[in-house]
């Protein structure tokens, strides 16, 4: 990729969600936009910003001269707790008490009186769950372009949630809906997804409440998203080709990026940039040599990612349906994935399995998931594990919490033939089963060589010139670069 020769170089301010899952994707694109010639501002919530601070070290946002980070408050009471934000909590505080915050920011950043020599802020790229950001862009005259962080396919189920209400699917009568099997309902109108149950569309539908927060918040976000100039989503083509169409024919362009840690992987190289994280957590990179002692595709790799919780009888019955396995495993447990207390797995379980299993708090992902021992994925398949795992190569046994996850799944299992799904009342005897078959069994095998073709279908789409993320990046920086309409 080649970078712009401006002398007054374009000035990207960058607006992740404040939620681990949405500031990876957006820090991976604004190191990208960095790369082709932006200068940078990243703007994190001042509750992540601590956060990041601890667990990454003092000098851990320093950023670099072109590449700036900023905070904002999210509205919610201040807490030096250091744990995963209530995610209803911090819809409802983002959406109602950003913009002022982020307007006073876009204002300092273009005080000309100040001593920074940051050029003016020419462009905005915020997370779709943001959109109070077209505000501020509106007033001040310069392009945006929304980043959606979940899968296109969950992004296009929550652009149905209108629909869903209108035709009286959502909110449920009652809570017996939950179980009489009312959620195995079959919708057959929505483009791109024939055959699709209700309990495979995005999570927050069930619910008998019409004023849920996540209902009413999605309703809003989706609505706003038809204002923006074009939207991004880390997905490729090959992979959610239909739900693309289908996306580009309700919304302004809906360009497909991703994935966007190959994209950085492939082109950008700058040490320092590179150095620049966003865990919230201090990752464990032990678990790397520890992958180094094993098989090729012998692991299974278990991680609910930094929001799902557990019952503390859930976590047993992972436990001893991961030991009865036999399985080598990497099992990330996070301390806060229990809810209401902390996470402690049953000590015979660490004594039986001391010889074939690690247990650790966060780990590099990425590069977990592309080490050859890894042979397949114990996930609540939030979109970035599904696409980073996909575009490893790496099946996945799926037990999908909330949100996008439960359509990354159907997707998963049905259409790319990655996944298999685990009851979500899972039993030690099914995880065992599950992941044997995922290590050593022929539906695994099947699962792990459509793995590794879209693996290369990942590898082709970031190509240069031809590669259609690669492509459709440049598209966006036109957006990007050219004067509002
Ligand atoms: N992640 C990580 N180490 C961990 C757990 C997660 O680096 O131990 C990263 C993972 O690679 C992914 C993100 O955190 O990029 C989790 O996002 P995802 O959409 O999968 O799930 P969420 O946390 O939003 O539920």
């Amino acid at each position: 990729m080649d970078s712009l020769s401006f002398t007054d170089k374009p000035h990207a301010v960058c607006v992740p969600y404040p939620a681990q899952g949405h500031i990876n994707p957006m820090l991976m694109l604004a190191k990208i936009l960095h790369h082709r010639g932006f200068h940078i501002t990243f703007v994190n919530t001042e509750f992540n910003h601590k956060r990041l601070l601890k667990s990454r070290g003092p000098r851990a946002l320093d950023g670099l001269p072109s590449f700036r980070f900023e905070t904002i408050p999210d509205g919610l009471p201040p807490t030096d707790a250091d744990a995963t934000q209530d995610i209803l909590s911090l819809c409802d505080s983002t959406r109602k008490k950003c913009l002022p915050f982020f307007k006073q920011l876009l204002h300092k950043l273009n005080d000309s009186s100040s001593t920074s020599d940051a050029p003016p802020v020419s462009c905005i790229v915020s997370d779709g769950c943001m959109s109070f950001t077209l505000d501020a862009a509106e007033e001040l005259g310069v392009p945006e372009v929304l980043f959606w962080t979940p899968s296109a396919c969950g992004f296009l189920g929550y652009v149905h949630y209108r629909q869903l209400m209108e035709k009286g699917y959502t909110p449920l009568k009652d809570e017996s809906d939950l179980t009489n099997g009312y959620l195995d309902t079959v919708i057959d109108w929505i483009p791109a997804m024939e055959g699709i149950r209700l309990r495979d569309l995005p999570s927050f539908i069930r619910t008998t409440d019409p004023n849920f927060i996540m209902l009413d918040f999605l309703l809003i976000e989706t609505e706003r998203a038809r204002k923006t100039s074009a939207i991004i989503v880390n997905t490729f083509d090959d992979l959610e080709h239909e739900v693309l169409d289908a996306l580009n024919s309700m919304l302004p362009p809906v360009y497909s990026v991703g994935p966007l840690h190959l994209v950085l992987n492939h082109y950008v190289h700058d040490n320092e940039l590179r150095q620049i994280g966003s865990n919230l957590w201090k990752e464990e990179p032990r678990c790397l040599q520890w992958l180094d002692s094993k098989q090729p595709n012998s692991v299974v790799y278990v991680n609910f990612g930094s929001i799902t919780v557990m019952t503390s009888n859930q976590l047993i019955e992972f436990a001893w349906g991961l030991a009865n396995s036999k399985q080598p495993f990497l099992w990330v447990i996070r301390p806060d994935l229990v809810g209401g207390e902390s996470a402690v797995v049953p000590a015979e379980f660490v004594e039986e399995t001391k010889d074939r299993g690690l247990l650790t708090t966060w780990c590099p992902q990425e590069q977990v998931l592309s080490h050859p021992s890894i042979g397949g994925f114990l996930t609540h398949s939030g979109w970035n594990s599904t696409i980073e795992s996909a575009s490893a190569g790496v099946p996945m046994i799926c037990w999908p919490f909330f949100a996008d996850q439960q359509t990354n799944c159907w997707y998963s299992r049905t259409k790319w033939g990655v996944g298999m799904e685990i009851d979500n009342d899972a039993k030690r005897d099914e995880v065992e089963s599950l992941v044997r078959e995922i290590i050593k069994g022929e539906k695994g095998k099947e699962m792990k060589k459509k793995a590794m073709k879209w693996k290369g279908k990942a590898e082709e789409s970031i190509a240069n010139p031809e590669g259609s993320s690669f492509r459709n990046l440049d598209k966006m920086i036109q957006v990007l670069l050219s004067p509002r309409v």
